[in-house]
């Protein structure tokens, strides 16, 4: 079976060709600048990459010129179209309306269309990618899965807001959390590294996914208990330019001095904050840990409140929880920084944590770094948010 897997931004469409049952990846590749110009860069495992300038003006010429290049007899991979079996959706915010994946019909895009004051930026994107899927493919079966989704399981004390009930009420403010394909995939995995796959009753585990956007994530029973983001993806960890949570008085302070209105606030905290804003260098860990080596103390300094945010999450966890069995470090910079995992458990030896610091030195691959005598398993898992949504389109689209 062949799914393709597309996270369409509002400029961009990415897209991955997989067969659900193995994880092996055909094909994938990205479309830029929609409704620009628009550029395709396709990736054929094994192949040189293919660079083409290809108009664009809307999604649906995004999608058409993918579909050109997966057939086409030089560059493409399968013969023809009818080779699809189903297309996969990544949708941002499913609001309440979901808590798992759904197969895409007039009812489900109306709720998708329902999220989106909760989901103004991705939502409206992600619908423009399942339309035009819709127009360029009208038969195939296409699946929508929510970053929302896996979160759904908290309970109300943990999704609540203090602010006034009707709020929540009337309008939905509550936490949602996001980054919810890959915690549920990294739980499942260290579930299994656990052996506890088919028993994960009684299980605590607390997923670190950590990349330009950051979020952590507290399972119990395999089950979402409590997660860092919010109603949208600005709060937990500061992050690569989020700010993640502040104090709201901020906002008040600043917008008052300086003249600003909401969407500069805003355009600030989302956009030049996080790790960016405190160094002045860059979002980028890399570039982050370049500097701080060569001795640029706001870059250190945006290191260390990085790392002591996600240390105490952590523990606020293990505290939600009542203990911890396996921490998990995923994505970008909690799939290749050593150090800065290795700096985040560091004095968390009272929890029974100790990491190993040569099998720490791993980057990209599936593994316990935990000391052998530690009590609380320590697991890098590289994500595949993509593999998670191919499983799940396969199965309704069956
Ligand atoms: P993501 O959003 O998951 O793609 O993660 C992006 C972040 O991961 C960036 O800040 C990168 O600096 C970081 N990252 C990616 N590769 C590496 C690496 N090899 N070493 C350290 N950080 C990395």
């Amino acid at each position: 079976m062949n799914v393709l897997v597309i996270n369409a931004g509002s400029s961009s469409l990415k897209y991955q060709l997989m067969c659900p049952d193995t994880g092996d990846v055909s094909a994938k590749g990205l479309c830029e600048r929609i409704g620009i110009d628009g550029r395709l860069t396709h990736k054929v495992p094994g192949r040189e990459n293919v660079v083409s300038d290809i108009p664009m003006p809307t999604h649906a010429e995004a999608i058409q010129a993918v579909l050109n290049i997966l057939v086409d007899p030089v560059s493409g991979v399968i013969k023809s179209t009818d080779e699809i079996d189903a297309v996969g959706h990544r949708v941002l915010h499913g609001g309440m309306a979901f808590t798992e994946s759904c197969l895409i019909d007039d009812a489900c895009i109306a709720a998708i269309e329902k999220c989106i004051p909760l989901g103004p930026l991705h939502n409206p994107a992600n619908l423009m990618g399942i339309r035009a899927c819709q127009a360029v493919m009208p038969n195939k079966p296409q699946v929508a899965v929510f970053d929302t989704a896996f979160h759904m399981t908290m309970p109300p004390k943990a999704y609540i807001y203090a602010i006034p009930y009707e709020y929540y009420e009337k309008d939905d403010v509550r936490r949602y959390g996001f980054h919810g394909t890959s915690h549920r995939y990294v739980s499942a995995r260290a579930l299994k590294m656990l052996g506890r796959e088919n028993n994960p009753e009684g299980t605590k585990i607390i997923c670190c996914h950590l990349g330009n956007g950051s979020s952590l994530s507290a399972v119990k029973d395999g089950k979402v208990v409590d997660t860092t983001m919010g109603l949208g993806p600005l709060a937990g960890v500061p992050m690569g330019t989020r700010c993640g949570d502040i104090d709201a008085t901020i906002l008040e302070y600043l917008m008052g001095r300086y003249g600003y209105d909401i969407k500069e606030m805003l355009n600030i905290l989302n956009k030049k904050s996080g790790v960016l804003g405190i160094s002045g260098v860059s979002s980028d860990f890399r570039d982050l840990e370049a500097a701080a080596e060569q001795g640029n103390a706001r870059a250190q300094l945006a290191l260390d409140k990085f790392m002591y945010e996600v240390k105490k999450d952590i523990g606020a966890y293990a505290a939600a929880m009542g203990g911890v069995d396996a921490i998990v470090f995923t994505a970008g910079v909690g799939e290749n920084g050593p150090e800065l995992r290795e700096e985040v458990v560091s004095g968390l030896e009272y929890m029974g944590v100790k990491i190993d610091h040569e099998k720490n030195q791993t980057r990209g691959k599936e593994v316990d770094v935990a000391a052998d005598d530690s009590k609380v398993r320590i697991f890098v898992i590289p994500t595949n948010e993509e593999l998670m949504i191919a499983q799940d389109t396969a199965a309704l689209a069956r």
